[in-house]
Parts: structure tokens; sequence; C-alpha cells
């Protein structure tokens, strides 16, 4: 190519340009941006972890400019820019045709994690992912929206495991300097600095903000020399330390995120609550209402009227609960503000007052201070209603208001690189926003669109991927390796088998060794000649949950020890990235939990635009997203109550639909070696699955039913 050269105000346009998208995490969802980054520096990007900042920081500017002298290079440069240019100021969205009112007041989003990608790790599960994918959807629907949550600099712990099979945990100190986050400032350019009370101290903040495409999140931090050793180290760890961390992080997040948004102007219309952690919010809200001049009475029902609350989970301790000297000591401050005594505090979070042996409960406070609140999948719905039943004796349980919204994933985000080149291919440039629409996944079901051909190829070379990248951190993982050993791993997994994936949280309802219980079975399966089967799990088990380590030791103990090695991988240091690979690349994806404890899941939402299947008990949204056709169902829709019966009829029936459905589906060939049926419910699940359990529609379903201004 014959060109002129750049002129330095085109080349500091192209640099300046190419680093605001590094620092806006539309990128991450965007391939042409992201090719970019790496192309940069192909083993900065693998070794800097997919950092598009650090990347930045590791090309220098004048290689920078050097590289950008290639036109073809400043070409796509330049494309990624118009194309980030034109989603920010994009006028013509959903956003701005149907929530309008939003943009002037915008509806915050308090959450104690945000999962956005793997170079900002401040989530430690589903519960993060799925707030970061509410934010990227809320971003490209175009409704005006602001995330609060917490800077935590140590973030959620990286996973190691010791000799003896047993998870440990460590921590590294996240540089703000290599992250997409800059600092908050004031008009005068100074950082914007607010506190709140804790105990007898007060506790500064300053805040960190985000860019998720076309919207701010907010992280709080207490790491100031202003602050108490003790608090600076209050944001050091997601969910760190013990219930008074816990208590005193919940303090912040809710009272010091209402206070930051006030030092911003920002006016919301809607406090919405994710999970019960952000409750103090609402006693925040309270007090300013008060300070006004409200009576307790006025400035409560007021309250309720702007904020909505989101339950997550069945299971116990997913409920905060602080006992009565905790909140004595830490919270005082809520009962001199509110002019309540600390019995009537006490009794804001307990289901019965007066009874003083009932700790608080943060989930009863975000019940008693939100004008709509709702799980996360229509089975959750209804087991949320019964159990919070205990707060309107006067209604029967259908009559809790509790709804539902069943959660959803961001498809674009989930997607991998060639996945989302495989669609952009087959739609052209309007393919980021359709690919949102079940209309463009009901087009899988026609076989002129795409071939079962093409569809097999792309399995084929997903399932590789995977294979490689997994021999490849084993290989990482491994100590004291040997020659053979490095050869070894280069065989590992066979790419012609049925690659089942197991990877989440360890928490022990989810029954991760399940399948294992029909050990001799899951031998046959794995040394079947014809018909191979093999297993990658991988999942962090919380530090203080020995249960879940068990489980872990169990399994990997089984990969090395057992006649299941080499058939029976376990990844360590489960994050986004290693789930991307997962979700992308297995053929099947196994989710067992005790039903129904598994609100909703959504890791088996982020398979369906992969074509890979699940297989699933009927818990959480699978429940609903199975049809018979798009995917396998574990056992019937319902559950005995006993858990010794429960776990053991589940893990025959995961048998029996492994072996008698799965297996000999996926092994079904024609004369040409392609599976047709199997292909025939990777084209369902697709059709089904892809846009009914994606952010677009979950985000959508929010604002139509409790984002509208109250009526
Ligand atoms: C999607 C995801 C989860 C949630 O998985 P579930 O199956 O819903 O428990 C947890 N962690 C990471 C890293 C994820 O990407």
């Amino acid at each position: 190519m014959n060109s002129e050269p750049l002129t330095p105000s085109q080349l500091s346009e192209l640099t300046t340009g190419l680093n605001r998208v590094a620092r806006n995490l539309w990128w991450t969802w965007n391939q042409d941006a992201q090719d970019v980054f790496r192309d940069l520096s192909p083993r900065g990007w693998r070794n800097l972890y997919h950092n598009a900042v650090a990347i930045l920081h590791e090309v220098s500017d004048y290689e920078l400019g050097v590289r950008l002298q290639e036109a073809a290079f400043a070409e796509r440069v330049r494309g990624v820019i118009q194309q980030f240019d034109a989603y920010l100021n994009e006028s013509d969205t959903w956003g701005c045709a149907n929530m309008a009112h939003l943009k002037e007041r915008p509806v915050v989003y308090f959450s104690a994690e945000f999962g956005f990608h793997e170079t900002l790790p401040i989530a430690a599960g589903g519960l993060g992912m799925l707030a970061g994918d509410h934010a990227k959807s809320a971003s490209d629907l175009g409704l005006g929206f602001v995330g609060i949550s917490l800077f935590y600099r140590e973030g959620y712990f990286m996973q190691a495991i010791n000799q003896d099979n047993w998870q440990t945990e460590y921590y590294t100190l996240l540089n703000p300097k290599n992250l997409p986050i800059e600092p908050v400032l004031d008009a005068k350019g100074e950082p914007i600095q607010g506190s709140v009370r804790i105990a007898t101290n007060q506790v500064y903040f300053r805040a960190w903000r985000v860019n998720v495409g076309r919207i701010p999140v907010y992280l709080l931090d207490t790491n100031l020399p202003e602050n108490e050793d003790h608090y600076k180290d209050l944001t050091l760890r997601v969910y760190g330390g013990d219930a008074s961390t816990r208590m005193m992080q919940e303090i912040l997040l809710g009272v010091g995120g209402v206070r930051l948004l006030r030092l911003l102007g920002i006016e919301p219309s809607v406090f919405h609550m994710n999970e019960g952690h952000a409750a103090f919010l609402g006693l925040e809200l309270m007090r300013e209402k008060m300070a006004a001049g409200q009576s307790l009475e006025a400035s409560k029902e007021a309250t309720k009227r702007e904020c909505i609350f989101t339950t997550h989970t069945p299971v116990e301790a997913g409920h905060d609960r602080f006992s009565s000297d905790l909140m004595a000591f830490t919270a005082h401050e809520f009962s001199k503000q509110l002019n309540l005594d600390h019995e009537s505090l006490m009794d804001l979070g307990r289901v019965r007052a007066g009874d003083q042996g009932e700790p608080f409960c943060m989930t009863v406070l975000a019940l008693r201070l939100s004008r709509a609140a709702n799980g996360v999948s229509e089975l959750h719905g209804q087991v949320s209603r019964e159990m919070w039943q205990c707060l309107y004796p006067d209604v029967s349980v259908e009559q809790v208001p509790i709804g539902h919204v069943t959660n959803g994933v961001h498809l674009l985000g989930w997607m991998k690189g060639p996945v989302r080149a495989f669609w952009k291919d087959r739609l052209g440039e309007a393919w980021a926003d359709e690919v949102n629409e079940s209309t463009f996944w009901e087009q899988m079901l026609d076989p002129e669109f795409i071939s079962d051909e093409e569809l097999w190829s792309l399995r084929y070379r997903l399932r590789r991927e995977l294979i490689e990248f997994t021999r490849r951190r084993l290989l990482l993982q491994g100590h004291h390796l040997t020659a053979g050993d490095y050869i070894a791993f280069d065989h590992l997994l066979n790419p012609d088998a049925l690659t089942v994936g197991f990877a989440r949280r360890f928490a022990t309802y989810k029954r991760a060794p399940l399948v294992f219980q029909q050990f001799d079975r899951v031998v046959e399966l794995v040394k079947d000649k014809e018909r191979p089967v093999q297993f990658i799990f991988a999942g962090k088990a919380h530090p203080r949950d020995d249960e879940g380590k068990k489980f872990i030791q169990h399994i990997i103990h089984l990969s090395k020890f057992s006649e299941l090695t080499g058939h029976l991988v376990f990844i360590e240091n489960y994050d986004v990235h290693v789930a991307r690979q997962m979700v992308s690349g297995c053929d099947v994806w196994l989710n067992n939990p005790r039903r129904p404890l598994e609100a909703s899941g959504t890791s088996g939402q982020k398979t369906s635009p992969h074509g890979c299947l699940n297989l699933s008990m009927l818990d959480g949204w699978w429940r609903e997203g199975y049809d018979g056709t798009n995917g396998f169902a574990i056992g019937e829709d319902s559950h005995p109550d006993s858990i010794e019966i429960q776990d053991r009829v589940d893990s025959e029936n995961l048998f029996t639909t492994l072996t008698e459905e799965v297996v000999p589906c996926f092994f079904n060939r024609d004369q040409t070696g392609i599976p047709r049926q199997w292909i025939q419910k990777i084209r369902r699940a697709m059709a089904t699955l892809s846009a009914e359990y994606s952010t677009w529609r979950m985000v959508r379903d929010y604002a139509n039913r409790y984002y509208r201004p109250e009526t």
C-alpha cells in the first residue's frame, strides 16, 4: 500500500484515541479493538492477561507511533476509534426510545461485587458476573444507569493447589495505573472525598470510575492516609475478613454509595439493591429525609418508593445476619441518626419485632425498604415467596410481593473471538445489536443459513482451543515436571472425545463431585474407545469453606491417582478467562445443584452461542429454558425432601441421562461423520436460549417492570 506518512496531529489523534478505548471496557466486547491490542504485543497480551491498559504501557509511545505508520494498521485503529465514538454517541437506542426519563435521573445499581473482565478481578462468583453483565447491557441499551461498588485492591483470591491437593489462597495487589479505572475528581481537579461513620470513627473514602461503555461504575476506596490502618484495609478484599469487616464494608457500600452520588450531583430515580449487601443505603435515604424534617414513618415510605431489591439465593448463608452486639457497636450511628433506640433499629432487620434473640438480617431490611422485590428465576421467585412469607403474615404465599426476573448473560462479552468472527461473517456490521434478538438466533433452525458441516467445524475448533488452553494451563500448574511430563501434557485430553465441563464456585450445594458417586460407571465411560468421554473441572471454594475444599481435593485426587487420570482434569484459578474457554469449548455443560438452591445459575447461559449443550437439573433458569429439544434434563421437575435421597436419586438420574441420551446422541454419526441429531439440538439451543437468557432481555424486563417512574 502506498500512502502518505501520518502527520504528527493524525498520529496523536490515533494514540489518544487508542488510550481512550483501552480505558473503557467496551473494548472487551468489541473484537476489532481486542485484536488491535493483541497485535501490538501478542506475548504481552497473554502474559499481561489481556490487559489493554498494561499493553499501552508495555508498548512505548515511540513504538506505537512507528507501528501506526503502517497504513493498514493505522486504518484498523482508526476504525476501532470510529466504532467506539459512534457507540458512545449513539442516540438511537432502546433506552432513548423507551426510558428517556432515566437520562436525567438514572437507575443506580448497588452491588458488593462486579465482574467485568479478568483484569479487574473484583467479583467472587455469579452474583458479580451478573452485575457486570447487567451494566454492560444497560450500556448497550442506552439506559441511564450508574453502578456503585467497592475497589478491592487485592480483589478476590487466586487459587493455588498445594502438595496435598488442598486449595490455598493468595492475593496480588492491583495497580490502579494498569487498570481501566480513573480517580473521581471534583471541579477543581481534586479527588472527591466523602466519609461514613463506622463504630466511633469517621471513615473517609474516595472513588474510582470504571467506564463500562456508556455508563460509569464507581468503586469506593478507603485506602487513604486519613484513615487508621484498620480502615485502610476495609476495601482490601472481596468479602474479606469476618462478620465485622463484612458489616463495615456494607455500611461503606450503602451509606458511602449514597453520599458519593450526592457529591457527584447524581439524582437517582431508582436505587436498585443487588442482594441484601447494599441495604444500608435505605437507612441513609431515611436519614436524609428525616434531616429534611420528615417523620420516621414518612421517610420510610418515601425511601420505599425509591428502592427495588433483587434477592439472589435461597441458601441460608447467602443472607447476611448481624448480631445485636455487632450492630450496637458498629452501626449505632444509625440509631442516633434515625432517632431510634437500639431495639427499634434491630427490628428493621428482624422478622419478629421485639424478638431479642433474632439477629439483624440485611435481606429483611431490603424487603422492608423497597417498593418491589424479585428473585432471579421463576422457581426462585416461588421459593423466595415461601421463604419470606413470614414478613407478610396477612397474605397467602402467592400474594407475597416478590416477583421474578430470570437472569441472563451479556452475549457479546461472553463470546470467544472466533465465535464473534463467525457470526459477524454471516451478518455484517449490524450484527452487534442483532445478536441479542431472538429473530437472529431463530435463523439457526435453517440449514440454508448455516450448514451442519459449518456448525460441526466450529465445534471442533472450539473444543481444540479449549484442549490446547487446558494443556498449557496444566503445564503451568505442574510442580517438579520431568521432560516426560512435558510430552505427556501435550497429549493430554482427546480432541475427539465428548467433553463435559463443570466450573463454578465450589459451594457445597452445587455438588461438584456428584458424577463421581457412580465411579465404576464413569470409568467405563471414559475408557470406551469408540465413544470416549472426558471431564474438565474448575472452581474456587470460599477460603473458609473446608467442605468445598474437600470437594476440590477429591476431584484433583481422582484426576491424578485413579483410572480417570488423563480423562479428568482440574484447571486451577477459575476466573472469567477460564470460564470463557470452558463454556465455549465443552460439548456439554454439567450443572447438578441440590434443587431448589440454584436460584438461577448463569454459566449455562453462556454456552448456547458457542454450541455447547446444557445437561442440568431442572433448577434455576434451566427449569424454564429446557424444552425437551435444546439440551438435556436430569430428573424431574420436583425434588424429594430428604437430602440423602436427593443426592442418591440425582446421581442415578445424572448417569442415566448421560449414558442413555447424551453419549449416544453425540456419537451417532452419519456416513459423512456428522452427528446430525446433536447438531439439531445445538440449533435448537441457539434458537431458543441465546436471546432469551441474555441480559439484553433481562435488563429490558427490569426496565419495563421496575425502572419506570413510580405511578
Ligand atoms: C458465570 C460465572 C459464574 C456463575 O456460574 P454459576 O454456574 O451460575 O454458578 C461464576 N464465576 C465465574 C467466573 C463465571 O464466569
